[in-house]
């Protein structure tokens, strides 16, 4: 039995094929330009593994219906990726595969290979960050993924803006959200080069863990999860967690006694790995599901 994953991300789709203990075997990527293109080759990948494949998970670029019962179950929606507005992902690949698909956004799906087989193993609840060219997250509990009429938008919160940072934000939708403050993009629109061209000893990384640091509190009070996971590009910054985890502490001022922040407040076990193998468990759970 072999077990597919796609990460459809809006650069790349990140396509692999994994055994039932989650391992990759194969792992390829193609740019993210049109639905017809990118899915021939997507499809052209997995129909070489059609005769042992039992089932494909899906982590994508949204917002996406998520809804069973809803008529466009399984399309990507509102995406300002125009060629990608209202396309039916799930109806493409189960015409095109033969087989179940599992579907969730890209951060629930690293957020439960984290739950699965990173940090969050052994845990009821945990709540995956990832800080990257976007912010996104995903909470899990009892196995489930906390979700509502949608699923959550957690790197859209408002924020406390730190006193020292003028920075109007870079979100299109809220200026200066999470994401606006906090994500990659905005971290180069400051200064106009990248994070990882930043000395980890610039100041801005106090004010970049300011932000995280808020999220942590947010997740801590709303959901009380038993740990949160930050993972993306940003927080390769090795120093991110410890500066997070003192201005957390500073933040909540004892008012709720969290776990030990070193155990509390940590980056993932599997690094990039953890969408692939979410994607692959969740394929898993609905060939054991039937
Ligand atoms: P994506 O979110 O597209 O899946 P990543 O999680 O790798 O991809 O995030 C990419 C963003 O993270 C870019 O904006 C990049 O500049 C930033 N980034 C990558 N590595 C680092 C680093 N070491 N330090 C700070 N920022 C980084
Ligand atoms: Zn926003």
């Amino acid at each position: 039995m072999l077990l597919g994953s796609i990460e459809a991300g809006g650069t790349k789709f990140v396509c692999s094929v994994g055994t039932p203990e989650l391992e990759i075997i194969k792992r390829v990527s193609f740019p993210t330009t049109t639905p017809s293109e990118t899915l021939a080759l997507v499809i052209d990948f997995f129909q070489q593994y059609a005769e042992e494949l039992q089932a494909i998970g899906i982590g994508s670029f949204g917002p996406i219906d998520i809804h069973p019962a809803s008529p466009t179950y399984g399309y990507i929606t509102s995406t300002p990726k125009l060629a990608w507005k209202d396309f039916d992902f799930v109806g493409t690949m189960t015409e095109a595969m033969h087989v179940p698909i599992a579907w969730t956004t890209d951060v629930n799906a690293a957020a439960y290979g984290e739950y699965v087989k990173g940090h969050g193993q052994g845990l009821s609840s945990i709540v995956y960050y990832t800080i990257g060219t976007g912010v996104g997250g995903g909470a899990i509990r009892q196995g489930q993924f906390i979700e509502g009429f949608s699923h959550p938008e957690m790197g859209h919160i408002f924020v406390r803006q730190h006193p020292d940072d003028l920075f109007e934000g870079a979100c299109p939708y809220h200026q200066n959200c999470l994401e606006g403050l906090a994500a990659g993009p905005a971290i180069e629109k400051r200064f106009g080069v990248k994070g990882q061209e930043l000395p980890v000893d610039h100041l801005y990384w106090e004010i970049e863990a300011y932000y995280i640091a808020q999220c942590a509190y947010t997740a801590t009070l709303q959901l009380s999860p038993e740990r949160i996971i930050f993972g993306g590009g940003v927080m390769q910054q090795e120093h991110m967690v410890q500066r997070v985890r003192v201005i957390f502490k500073d933040l909540l001022n004892n008012y709720v006694r969290t776990p030990d922040l070193a155990q509390y407040i940590v980056t993932p076990a599997l690094a990039n790995n953890a969408g692939t193998v979410g994607c692959f468990a969740l394929a898993r759970d609905r060939v054991w599901e039937v």
